[in-house]
């Protein structure tokens, strides 16, 4: 599996939209939150939204690949049925975590490849204030927040620079075809 992980406001979104278009093989895995669905967002594609009392018996029946509880007290996880979902199609499943998670996926699955998308902290604010899908108090607490894991970058195996939309989409690109070809050429840090 694929682990794109790194701060709120980074571009993570932004990039997987674009590599879905361009490798089909990949599919992303749908994960489950407690947060309010923001407009345009729908149940079941960009997340699965369930109430706080059903995200925790989940939890309880051992649902979760892996979950966290991200800023402002809301829960995000991955539903192990995702993976199967994804896999039994013949597709990669490509997970995006916050850095807790991915460090977990890390952990726990030998084979799992992760990705850290960064982008320097005041860009982080301005792409946040400007996408304007969260309060001023959350946007303060997902920026407090990726300070400390712009820090975290190097656990991870790959640090794709997000500056230059285009080159980032690129590189993205490369990296994943190189991992989906039967020789993968690029090197592991
Ligand atoms: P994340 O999923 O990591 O929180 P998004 O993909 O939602 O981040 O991107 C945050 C905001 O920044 C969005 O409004 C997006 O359009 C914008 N953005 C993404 N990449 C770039 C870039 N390279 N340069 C400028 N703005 C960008
Ligand atoms: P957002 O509220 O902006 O959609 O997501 C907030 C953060 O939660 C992002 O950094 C995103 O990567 C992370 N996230 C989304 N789904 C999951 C998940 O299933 N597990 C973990 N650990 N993080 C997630």
């Amino acid at each position: 599996m694929l682990v794109v992980t790194g701060p709120s406001g980074a571009g993570k979104g932004t990039l997987i939209r674009e590599l879905l278009r361009r490798v089909p093989e990949v599919e992303v895995t749908v994960s489950a939150t407690t947060r309010e669905r923001r407009p345009g967002e729908e149940n079941g594609r960009e997340y699965w939204f369930l109430p706080r009392d059903e995200f925790q018996r989940r939890i309880d029946a051992g649902d979760f690949l892996e979950w966290v509880e991200y800023v402002s007290g809301h829960r995000y996880g991955t539903l192990r049925s995702e993976l199967g979902r994804i896999r039994d199609a013949g597709h990669l499943p490509l997970l995006e975590l916050e850095t807790e998670g991915a460090l977990r996926v890390k952990e726990d699955v030998r084979d799992a490849v992760t990705i850290f998308i960064s982008a320097p902290v005041e860009e982080l604010e301005r792409r946040l204030t400007e996408r304007a899908t969260e309060s001023a108090g959350e946007i303060g607490e997902r920026i407090e927040l990726a300070r400390r894991q712009l820090l975290q970058a190097d656990e991870f195996d790959y640090v794709i620079e997000n500056d230059d939309l285009g080159a980032a989409v690129d590189k993205l690109t490369e990296l994943v075809r190189n991992l989906l070809a039967p020789a993968a050429t690029m090197p592991r840090r």
